[in-house]
């Protein structure tokens, strides 16, 4: 097991610097303590961000909303990220242009340092660090065209007075890890979490969306992570004229879907053939989801007009003003 490890991990992709704390360092040298806090109790926050390219040049995919989550996420924790939005912001396109990538992932995180043990962390030195990496289609290219196989986890999704699931908390996904390695072991490419009342909740890294009779439902966001792409999906719907309603569904509700899909930054707009071993639909991509994944790409890659708002190009200089009267 640590063999396989060891290989994989040198398999990883990398890049050249990696952002700590206000400097760029190799990436080599970007290491922390073994006593750092956030290391043993996961009590930490990230986010995962995805720059593509463009015919305009490289253009993050909503950076501000991916920040702006970043600070709610530490707000929840109650980390005072030392730097402020803007400062974040620059480090990120400074990072990236450090690494000289056209298309990459982009993993900011805030974490606590190794200056105390306890659980009571109060005045712990919060740090920040920002990689970079390249990452192709999460689960693949053949998931994005053809659809993959999921499996309704055996592992519930947080409860929100457990785990605080608006926040994108470190130690959240160790429930995420369980899910998806069991769903990989038994077969299938990704696991659907049900919430606590037994309401279909979300993929282990992914919100899930279903069509029905030509309406579209996706779960309320109150045991799920509030996806940046869910909510740019919620927009491209209704540009179809076809209203996506927030409502618990059950798992069989996804049985007899005629469509369903997964979205998040890492795994995009991935549609989904079965669940269970049932095949959804005709078990292939349905229209529906067909057209909201190149309308989605389109946005991505710039060539929407609609959705230009969307995309931070590497080369740009006008950083957005954050709004001082709406708390972060
Ligand atoms: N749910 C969970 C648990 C996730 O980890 C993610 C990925 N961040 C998502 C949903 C999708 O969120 P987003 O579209 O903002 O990446």
């Amino acid at each position: 097991m640590i063999f396989e490890m060891e290989i994989k991990m040198s398999e990883s992709p990398q890049s050249e610097k990696i952002w700590i704390d206000g400097n760029l360092v190799g990436w080599n040298q970007a290491t922390v303590h073994v006593l750092t806090h956030t290391l043993h109790y996961g009590y930490g926050v990230f986010e995962g961000i995805r720059m593509y390219n463009t015919d305009n040049g490289p253009a993050v995919f909503r950076l501000e909303e991916h920040l702006i989550r970043l600070f709610r996420s530490a707000k929840i924790l109650g980390i005072e990220i030392p730097f402020r939005k803007e400062d974040i912001f620059r480090a990120t396109l400074e990072t990236v242009r450090a690494n000289n990538m056209e298309e990459c992932y982009i993993r900011p995180l805030v974490f606590l340092g190794d200056d105390k043990r306890g659980l009571n962390c109060q005045g712990a030195k919060v740090h920040v660090a920002i990689a970079v990496w390249p990452w192709g289609a999460y689960l693949g290219d053949e998931a994005l065209s053809n659809g993959i196989k999921v499996k309704v986890s055996s592992f519930t999704r947080h409860h929100h007075n457990i785990f605080m699931t608006k926040a994108k908390v470190c130690g959240a996904y160790v429930n995420s890890i369980m899910a998806k390695m069991e769903a990989v072991k038994d077969g299938y490419d990704e696991a659907l979490m049900l919430d606590p009342n037994g309401n279909v909740a979300e993929g282990s890294g992914e919100n899930i969306f279903i069509v029905r009779n030509g309406k579209i439902k996706t779960p309320p966001v109150s045991a799920i992570l509030d996806g940046i792409t869910r909510d740019s999906i919620i927009s491209l719907a209704s540009e179809m004229d076809t209203v996506v309603e927030e409502q618990y569904f059950s798992r069989d509700e996804v049985y007899i879907a005629d469509e369903a899909f997964f979205t998040g930054t890492a795994a995009e707009l991935t549609p989904i053939n079965s669940l269970d071993n049932r095949i959804i639909g005709k078990g292939n991509v349905g229209p529906i989801t067909k057209k909201l994944q190149t309308m989605f790409f389109e946005a991505l890659r710039g060539k929407s007009k609609k959705h230009k708002n969307w995309l931070c190009y590497l080369g740009t200089q006008a950083y957005p003003t954050w709004r001082q009267d709406l708390n972060y």
